[in-house]
């Protein structure tokens, strides 16, 4: 149907389809849903307007929307054990937003990995809301590029911050949420975990989760977790309507979250997101999905390790988890341009700033690499070592056409073999 109203589109998306098929994509937060949960996206359900929440809907007509939403609900507090969630925040940005408006007053302080370290914009980057509306007191790693425990603890203990966020977005360590409750606590802040990138993981079990220490845990769907574009706040504690008093205090999280989401920040929520979600979900808790987490971190191991072996160094050495950050300097080429050379083969990364990095945003020092996009397709240790050596020969022979084709056609032909909505 859609090629007959509007062939052009169509056929956009068919090449975009063919580009995710035959290239390796290793962007670590990218991921291939399922055909149930695109089912879902693509369904009736974005006809409908349901603001507010279950039963308490500003529209009629929400006797299955109430229902959808409501087991998107269940399934999220069972998969990551607390006893409120909030699937509605439009993607992982927005719901960081929320989570700044429901706990902070404007001009208030709040402490987050620096973007150029390996956090996230909305964690308080110079650009972003986050700094703009609060002052944001960024903590930057070790010169290596792990987390800074201490620094972050002087730093908590000095500057008094409200909110301190943690979690990252090119960060390649397992994260010590404990130490960083214990930190938060000290400095009577709140302690939000972003788990956006590593929510997957900590499902199937291969990495710590942050409920229990963290106050308010907020998380993409599309990432590790595998479901659509869209985000989650988890937290414990349960809505009282009305609030006691309008305090932001611990106790008044789950009200706070669900007023900032609606009628705070957003209006209507995204229903067949939602339903996706709720499918994504029920995935997310079977043993298939833990094995997957696994073979991740397994294959991100293998990836690193050839890698290294062939020369390159990764910030901190290696990874734990699902990703790692190149440090291209060794190789004498910089992030962008590796980002194009790795783009002519079928390779598709991003170009990324390694700690302190001496260049510029734009044109860094390094690229970031993941494995839940080819771990979805079915590749295991074996396939990373290949992609290893066409990464390796595509950067080391950028300037040879006759040897980019080659790569090229092996990166096809290695692509051919792995699932793809068959
Ligand atoms: C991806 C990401 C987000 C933002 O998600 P969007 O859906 O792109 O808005 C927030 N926090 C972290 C740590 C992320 O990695």
């Amino acid at each position: 149907m859609l090629r007959e109203t509007d062939p052009h589109i169509d056929a956009l998306i068919e090449k975009e389809k063919q580009r995710q098929m035959n290239g390796l994509e290793l962007i670590p937060s990218e991921n291939l849903v399922s055909p149930a949960v695109l089912e879902a996206m693509g369904s009736v359900l974005t006809n409908k307007y349901s603001e507010g929440y279950p039963g308490k809907r500003y529209y009629g007509g929400n006797v299955f929307i109430d229902e959808i939403e409501s087991i998107a609900i269940e399934r999220a507090k069972k998969l990551f054990g607390v006893s409120h969630a909030n699937v509605q925040p439009y993607s992982g940005s927005p719901a960081n937003h929320a989570v700044c408006f429901a706990l902070l007053n404007p001009g208030e302080k709040l402490m987050g990995m620096s973007i150029s370290h390996g956090g996230h914009l909305t964690h308080g980057a110079a650009v972003n809301f986050s700094a703009k509306y609060y002052v944001s007191v960024p903590y930057a790693t070790t010169q290596d590029g792990w987390l800074d425990y201490d620094l972050i603890e002087s730093m908590a203990k000095k500057e008094k911050p409200k909110l301190i966020f943690c979690g990252a977005t090119a960060y390649s360590r397992i994260i010590d949420f404990k130490r960083l409750s214990e930190i938060a606590l000290s400095a009577d802040a709140f302690l939000v975990a972003d788990i956006a990138h590593i929510a997957g993981l900590i499902v199937g079990g291969v990495h710590p989760s942050p409920v229990g220490y963290a106050d308010v845990t907020t998380t993409t769907t599309h990432k590790t977790l595998r479901g659509p574009r869209g985000a989650m706040i988890l937290c414990n504690g349960n809505p009282s309507e009305p609030l006691k008093a309008a305090e932001r205090s611990k106790e008044n999280i789950p009200t706070l979250i669900d007023r900032a989401i609606f009628p705070g920040l957003q209006g209507g929520p995204h229903n067949h997101t939602t339903a996706g979600i709720a499918v994504a979900l029920k995935e997310a808790a079977t043993p298939a999905f833990a094995e997957y987490a696994k073979q991740i971190v397994r294959n991100a191991k293998a990836l690193a390790g050839s890698l290294m072996d062939y020369g390159f160094d990764i910030v901190t050495g290696g990874t734990e988890n699902h990703l790692m950050v190149l440090d291209l300097r060794g190789k004498n080429i910089t992030g962008k341009e590796a980002e194009t050379a790795l783009d002519e083969v079928g390779i598709t990364v991003n170009k990324n700033m390694i700690p302190f990095d001496p260049r510029k945003p734009f044109d860094p020092s390094g690229i970031r690499l993941g494995t839940p996009f080819l771990t979805t397709r079915g590749m295991k240790e074996s396939e990373m070592k290949a992609v290893a050596e066409f990464i390796a020969k595509a950067i080391e022979l950028r300037s040879d056409s006759a040897a980019k084709e080659r790569i090229d056609a092996d990166v096809r032909e290695l692509c051919s073999n792995f699932i793809f909505y068959s």
